[in-house]
């Protein structure tokens, strides 16, 4: 039979990490064992389910690079399919009336499976008592629509989070009381935040979208959401798509819940955004220049996120320091800065009159830069830094340690000179 799995997510909110992880876990699986990866959109809860919540979460697999097979289902569709199987069941004595509703009559004795995280789960029947499967309305719970659907579906795998364990001995039941074999399950570990509690608004972005807005890119989120809870063996943390989907396994995941460590992502963006080329992050950083207001030319563009995109985090950070360089009105003295040059004011000063001096002459070139510079410190017998800084705070407002030849290169000799005279004449920084 072959594999198939899927993504049930309820459109009553967006896309969040934990649900996004477990997209990826069920997309991974299916594509690394050659089956079919589905989407079931559990919108019963009319009342809070929404068609923009649905777009939202469908938006956000897309842009993981998730893609499904086969149309979604959506189980608010199917109510008169589950109302038919619930009828059955009460024909057959499994289920009764009561109050209206339709309650299953849950079998005693032990019901287990073989977790694929966990291992062997049991329950016993005892403890688990008849629950309703059709209210009084006739609307199906949700223990009980899962179930019909995913028989419906021929689900072969359902990979969750560690918050269903306690609905699948119900389901086990349900299996079995339907008569149809049941899946394999396995429940993924819950994502906490660093402090070890349940990841929620209080640690920062929950959304995948707040994501994607705040410049990760989605290789990047992808690959940190593929470590949430798996672990492909050995330290191996950056990994291709390809190479996930052939690592991935069931043995790989974890017991214990996983850590939201938002330094590891930004961590990790910044390993994706060194990679990428500048033609490759062009896309995505010209339209966050076009919000702060920047349409610079293309070349100069590319050369200043190429020149940036090692040092920086999200594309958001990009394009600031892009903007930094292509336009002085961007530039903001930092509070180091600012330290900085109070030590020293007229230290600062005469260092960077002597910079201008011989920059007027210099050839616009890094290696040129680089040499005129630091000829400049060897013959006034100080270390390059004390060169050098000044030139960053002039030109950045920060002092963030980045080549200084090619910070002077990126910006260009027209506007750098422009600058440096201007932080000359104020002692301070004004564009
Ligand atoms: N709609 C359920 C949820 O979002 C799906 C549970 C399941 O995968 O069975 O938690």
């Amino acid at each position: 039979m072959s594999t198939r799995v899927r993504f049930a997510p309820s459109p009553t909110g967006y896309l969040h990490v934990g649900g996004a992880r477990t997209a990826l876990f069920n997309w991974l699986y299916a594509r690394h064992v050659g089956g079919k990866f589905l989407l079931r959109i559990e919108d019963t809860d009319k009342q809070r389910s929404t068609d923009e919540h649905t777009r939202v979460i469908l938006n956000g697999l897309t842009w993981l690079g998730l893609d499904w097979d086969e149309e979604p289902v959506f189980q608010g569709a199917r109510v008169q399919r589950h109302q038919e199987v619930a009828d059955r069941l009460l024909a057959a004595g499994q289920a009764y009336v009561e109050d209206g509703a339709i309650r299953f009559r849950l079998p005693l004795g032990e019901i287990a499976w073989d977790d694929a995280v966990h291992g062997r789960i049991s329950f016993q029947g005892e403890d688990i008592k008849d629950f309703v499967i059709l209210r009084s309305d006739r609307t199906p719970i949700y223990n009980f629509a899962v179930v019909v659907d995913d028989v419906d579906m021929a689900i072969t795998h359902v990979l969750r989070g560690d918050d269903h364990i306690s609905n699948t001995p119900k389901q086990l039941a349900l299996y079995r009381a339907i008569g149809a074999p049941a899946p394999v399950f396995g429940h993924v570990p819950m994502i906490n935040g660093p402090d070890g509690k349940k990841l929620s608004k209080r640690h920062g972005a929950t959304a995948v979208g707040d994501y994607q807005h705040m410049g990760i890119l989605p290789a990047a989120m992808r690959n940190f959401l593929a470590l949430l809870g798996w672990s492909p063996g050995g330290d191996r943390e950056i990994m291709t798509l390809d190479e996930m989907v052939q690592l991935f396994s069931f043995e790989g995941i974890q017991k214990k819940p996983a850590i939201f460590d938002m330094t590891k992502l930004e961590w990790m963006n910044g390993q994706y955004l060194s990679m990428a080329s500048a033609e490759d992050l062009y896309p995505l950083v010209a339209p966050q220049l076009a919000q702060l207001g920047l349409n610079g030319n293309k070349d100069a563009v590319l050369k200043a996120i190429a020149a940036v995109k090692t040092r920086s985090r999200t594309t958001l950070d990009v394009a600031k320091q892009v903007a930094v360089r292509l336009d002085a009105t961007h530039v903001i003295v930092d509070e180091k800065a600012k330290k900085e040059i109070a030590k020293d004011p007229t230290g600062y000063r005469a260092s960077l009159e002597a910079s201008l001096a011989v920059l007027q002459k210099a050839e616009w070139s890094p290696a040129a830069l680089e040499l005129v510079l630091r000829e400049l410190a060897e013959r006034q017998g100080v270390a390059a830094g004390k060169i050098f800084q000044p030139i960053r705070i002039a030109l950045t407002g920060g002092t963030v340690s980045e080549p200084v030849n090619e910070l002077l290169y990126v910006v260009g000799k027209e506007a750098a000179l422009r600058r440096l005279q201007a932080a000359v004449s104020s002692g301070l920084l004004t564009p």
